[in-house]
């Protein structure tokens, strides 16, 4: 049978839209509905053909005006029902009341290989959560978030996943009249501790239940029949992000802002604001301009996870136990699991850096040893790993310091104790240690291109390189060095 709009529908669908709106079922307490606002003159800046591929859109039946209406949410597509998400959450330390106020869920969308992904457009106008905001977003922070998160799913970090930038031809005021842009987020979800937190905060148990159950079934289906489910998705939950934390150490990515509105119980690396990655290893560095106290600082980043985690932990009391003594205990205990989880992660990753295959008790002491002599010569964090990486002894002058040849000694002693490795130490290294990351001079270079000039070739030539970081080549150079004058480097939220 064909409905009296079906032609429209399915006109609307023929990109291969599959929505199936999960969330928006849910209580009405968790979400308002929303609608993006009307802009004067989408263009697209950027689409991410790849992504829309996997993910069985069709972006070539698009002409760019219908691309651009649709990535402005101008023209939704057919079975998108657009709602902005309630959530709270501990921002710098501090409980608040937040919500999307400048994001839309248009909903999730069922990919080819079943994955229900929601599709999100961040900087589409107000909603019942902007609070004093405009709900708008600057082209320059949006074109930021996509080339960071495109480059960590590159890198092979859980991540949400950028699939287009348009501009809205309408300005955005911020200190200075920016070029307003809206960005394609696409996420595993977009619950959050602070999600948790939301409903908590209002002591409303009973969907705090409907909650966990709903992020269980959609996130770790595994856990659904099982016994002490709630406690097990806590310890699932804390996993993931002991894991994906120690995979941001392991390159060097400082989020900037791990608020607790900011950490995705997917387990995804999500809101890509302040952050950058570090050159010069050293624990303190932080990049965000608002992060006097260095709260967010590269080094503070595992102890932060445990922080929020603790917060989320705090949420689920009530489904671990009637009785609160009890429920403290349990969560108490399944928390100080987080970090020997976290060294675990760590360490596995650090030995895959040192192209070490198998565990000696000494492995620790080794790798802080090195990171020791890094922060002292003020060595660069990527590069070193890199060089060590070559078949050849590491050259420079550096490499040539006491302090390191004695390490690089004890390296290799250690490497040569290893009986029979399966692989040859530089193959392990070049496979987990990336050759090009997104620094920082180079991202700010091809941001101001585009919003400048409208330039988007600088762009391009740098998300080349980062689609595919674990490959050496001549042409890199450029993209390897250290971002010049980085001490006076900062970086903004994308408010
Ligand atoms: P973020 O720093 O992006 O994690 O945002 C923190 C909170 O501020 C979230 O609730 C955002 O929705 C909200 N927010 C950020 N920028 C704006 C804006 N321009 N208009 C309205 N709300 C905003
Ligand atoms: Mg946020």
């Amino acid at each position: 049978m064909v409905s009296p709009n079906g032609s429209v529908a399915n006109k609307k669908n023929s990109a291969g839209w599959q929505f199936d709106n999960t969330y928006s079922r849910l209580p009405e307490v968790l979400f308002a509905s929303a609608k993006p606002a009307n802009v004067r003159a989408p263009q697209v800046s950027i689409l991410n053909h790849g992504l829309a591929e996997e993910l069985g859109i069709d972006l070539g039946v698009l002409v760019p005006e219908a691309a651009a209406a649709l990535f402005a949410g101008q023209d939704l597509p057919g079975g998108a029902r657009p709602i902005a998400q309630a959530y709270a959450g501990h921002q710098f330390g501090s409980f608040t009341m937040l919500g999307d106020g400048r994001a839309i869920l248009l909903g999730e969308h069922r990919t080819p290989d079943g994955q229900l992904v929601d599709i999100q457009l961040k900087g589409a106008g107000q909603t019942r959560f902007s609070r004093r905001g405009d709900g708008r977003a600057a082209l320059g922070p949006m074109l930021r978030e996509y080339v960071i998160s495109e480059a960590m799913a590159a890198l092979g970090i859980p991540t949400t996943r950028s699939l287009a930038v348009v501009t809205t031809g309408e300005p955005v005021f911020r200190t200075s009249a920016l070029r307003g842009a809206i960005l394609t987020r696409v996420a595993a979800s977009h619950i959050r501790v602070g999600t948790f937190e939301y409903l908590a905060a209002r002591q409303d148990e009973s969907n705090l239940r409907v909650l966990a159950d709903y992020t269980i079934n959609r996130h770790y289906p595994e856990l659904a029949d099982g016994p002490r489910k709630y406690l097990e998705f806590f310890r699932a939950v804390a996993d993931r992000q002991a894991s994906l934390i120690a995979q941001w150490q392991l390159v060097g990515f400082i989020h900037g802002v791990m608020n607790t509105d900011n950490m995705a119980i997917s387990g995804e690396t999500i809101d890509y604001g302040p952050c950058a990655f570090m050159n010069a290893y050293s624990p303190e560095t932080v990049f965000s301009s608002i992060d006097h106290a260095g709260r967010y600082a590269y080094g503070n980043q595992p102890a932060i996870g445990q922080w929020n985690l603790a917060r989320f932990a705090e949420t689920l009391l009530p489904l671990l136990d009637s009785d609160r003594e009890k429920a403290v205990a349990i969560a108490s205990e399944a928390l100080g699991e987080y970090p020997a989880l976290f060294e675990q992660y760590w360490l596995a990753g650090m030995r895959r850096k040192l192209g070490l295959q198998t565990d000696d008790a000494g492995d620790g002491d080794l790798i802080r040893s090195l990171l020791g002599w890094m922060e002292k010569s003020g060595a660069d964090f990527t590069n070193t790993f890199l060089d060590l990486s070559s078949d050849e002894p590491p050259a420079g002058d550096r490499y040539r310091e006491p302090n390191f040849r004695a390490w690089y000694s004890q390296w290799q002693l250690r490497l040569s104790s290893e009986r029979r490795p399966h692989t040859s130490p530089h193959a392990v290294m070049r496979a987990v240690n990336p050759a090009v990351i997104p620094r920082n001079h180079r991202v700010e270079e091809a941001l101001s291109a585009a919003e400048g000039h409208d330039d988007l070739s600088v762009l391009h030539r740098l998300l080349a390189p980062l689609a595919t970081p674990y490959q050496a080549g001549p042409d890199l150079a450029p993209y390897q060095d250290p971002s010049p004058d980085d001490c006076n480097y900062r970086t903004f939220c994308g408010t």
